[in-house]
């Protein structure tokens, strides 16, 4: 495994902002190399699939290179595999940093009570304030502060069978790809970062997070869209700090651009 070089989660949304030609306020810069493969596409991607992989960092993407066959082949048939910096532990304060483009300082929203209190727009009200339609498949909570504000809103509640609520996620990311108008959805799959956290085997996890990268996947092949698959934080794995070889280099996470 090579990746191409190292970013920071923080220049998702730029480049997404950049792709789509709206305004987004952020100091990290949009990445040269993903417009470029964008750009290169042709017809042009008109709709843009980001899914955020809880957990899904940089060692479990190869350690469990298996499982995750549907997403190692993504990237070595025609894919971009970036290593990005992360910018918390914690799922809530990290995707506010996807969406925004900002720090957890600057964004402000850490805590779940939080959601919705923040006066920075992510990229998807940009886009939809630009006319651009967006979607997303999330869980309750975060879902709220968006409805009303962007085109689709699909809001899974919280359970204990995480392989039920990743179906759910699934379902509707493929419902709404259906959807002619859409530009850009987000959607979040939960399955392996409760499976770290439980300490449970983690490649029962990788294994259904595959398979529903794969539907996502060929979704977004028939739009003739575009994938970013990306993790949030470094998985919560009880027996892995001490081994790390990284020392105390800050984790790193996977992003993932293609045209499946
Ligand atoms: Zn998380």
């Amino acid at each position: 495994m090579s990746f191409m070089q190292t970013l920071s989660i923080l220049q998702i949304a730029p480049t997404l902002a950049e792709f789509f030609g709206v305004h987004l306020t952020s100091q990290a810069r949009a990445v040269e190399q993903i417009l470029t493969f964008a750009y290169s596409r042709k017809p042009i991607p008109q709709v843009v699939a980001l899914v955020v992989i809880d957990s899904f960092d940089s060692r479990v993407y190869s350690d469990f290179a298996d499982e995750l066959k549907g997403i190692h082949e993504l990237v070595k048939r025609d894919g971009l595999l970036f290593e990005c910096e992360t910018v918390s532990n914690h799922t809530t304060p990290a995707i506010g940093s996807i969406l925004t483009g900002l720090k957890p300082e600057d964004h402000g929203i850490l805590t779940n009570d939080d959601v919705g209190k923040s006066k920075i727009k992510s990229i998807l009200e940009i886009l939809e304030d630009e006319g651009k339609p967006t979607a997303v498949a999330i869980e309750t909570k975060g879902a709220k502060p968006l409805w009303g504000r962007i085109s689709y809103v699909f809001h899974i509640d919280d359970r204990e069978d995480i392989f039920e609520y990743d179906e759910l996620i699934k379902k509707h990311t493929l419902s709404v790809l259906g959807k002619q108008d859409l530009r850009l959805v987000f959607s979040h799959l939960r399955a392996i970062d409760r499976f770290a956290h439980r300490g449970w085997d983690l490649s029962a996890a990788a294994k259904v997070t595959d398979e529903n990268i794969r539907a996502i996947a060929s979704a977004v092949g028939e739009r003739n869209g575009l994938l970013f698959i990306c993790g949030d934080h470094e998985a919560h794995l009880k027996d892995r700090r001490s081994s790390s070889s990284r020392g105390n280099a800050p984790a790193t996470v996977p992003l993932i651009v293609c045209c499946p």
